[in-house]
């Protein structure tokens, strides 16, 4: 990193957003100055259609602390965050969305905890403007990913975060495609914590999470921080096995104290039996495939944090 490298950076995803972006960098604008840090914009274009490209351009003239990269298609928002991060130089690096929900004056707040020595802070949407069908599966995936990641954030979704320059770098080495950006920073973060920020309803365009969207999102979020769903298969096909096992033995005694045969008990236990044995077998296979998905990831086996001379 050269000597004249900006101290924080704010990385911005932007998909169509043309709409917000004039009012967005003047609020950048105004708190980045205001906190006396050298600073730059790096503004990711994640394949925009609505002049989004243009007006960044004409942003970038006026002031070339804001940086533009631009995709050649639209690859997702945590695609973009990482092309950002890849060319952010800051000692800080925070992410925030382009749309205006998350208010740009809470930056400064979270880059004080890093100050204060964490790797990671995290946005917490006190008051979030999201309809139900966002806010109730969110609050799901959020128990989830703690739990995988073994980090109890309340809020891994929300887009206002802050990192410190080692851990984006740490960021930066994972190769895998299906990720979910929350999940890794957890993951790869050491201290990590959590700072109520505001939330407002989108004032421009409209959420570019369709059901589908959001739908395949979760999907990824289930199965990019984790083969457990996997290896369940197999416990699940004990589980119906064991239940067979039981049943058979159920009909084998009725057999013998009342002498008379119970068919569809025999058929029902087979029935369990068997189809629990193929599980069983299917989810041999998968743990052999959530190795090869565990050796794919390539995540660093540890992360040391510093060495004492
Ligand atoms: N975004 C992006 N690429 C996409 C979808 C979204 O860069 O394919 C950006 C978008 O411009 C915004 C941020 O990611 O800055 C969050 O998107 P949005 O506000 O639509 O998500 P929501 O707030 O509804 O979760
Ligand atoms: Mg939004």
């Amino acid at each position: 990193m050269s000597s004249d490298s900006p101290t924080l950076s704010v990385v911005l995803p932007i998909y169509n957003e043309q709409a917000a972006l004039d009012s967005l960098f003047e609020r950048l604008t105004t708190t980045l100055d205001a906190t006396g840090m050298a600073w730059e914009v790096v503004a990711v274009d994640d394949g925009s259609t609505d002049g989004s490209r243009e007006l960044l351009r004409a942003h970038r003239a006026r002031d070339p602390r804001i940086r533009v990269v631009v995709l050649v298609r639209n690859f997702g928002q945590s695609p973009a965050l990482y092309a950002g991060f890849s060319r952010a130089r800051g000692r800080f690096v925070v992410m925030l969305d382009a749309d205006l929900q998350n208010p740009p004056e809470d930056i400064p707040r979270l880059v004080e905890k890093l100050e204060q020595g964490y790797d990671m802070v995290s946005g917490r949407r006190a008051t979030r403007q999201d309809s139900f069908f966002r806010t109730a599966p969110s609050r799901w995936l959020n128990r989830y990913i703690s739990a995988v990641t073994r980090v109890p954030l309340s809020d891994h979704g929300c887009a206002i975060k802050a990192f410190r320059r080692e851990l984006v770098d740490r960021m930066l080495t994972l190769t895998h495609r299906c990720r979910y950006l929350p999940a890794d920073a957890a993951m790869l973060g050491g201290r990590v914590t959590e700072i109520d920020v505001s939330h407002a309803g989108r004032p421009h365009g409209q959420s570019k999470y369709g059901p589908i969207k959001l739908i395949r999102t979760a999907f990824d979020l289930i199965t990019s921080v984790t083969a457990a769903p996997l290896q369940a298969i197999g416990l699940f096909g004990w589980f119906l096995a064991g239940i067979g096992f039981l049943m058979s033995l159920w009909v084998a005694y009725v057999r013998v104290t009342q002498g008379d045969i119970n068919q569809m008990g025999t058929v029902v236990a087979v029935f369990f039996f068997l189809s629990g044995c193929q599980l069983v077998a299917t989810g041999l296979m998968c743990e052999y495939i959530s190795r090869i998905y565990i050796e794919v990831q390539a995540r660093p086996y540890y992360v040391i944090q510093e060495e004492l001379e």
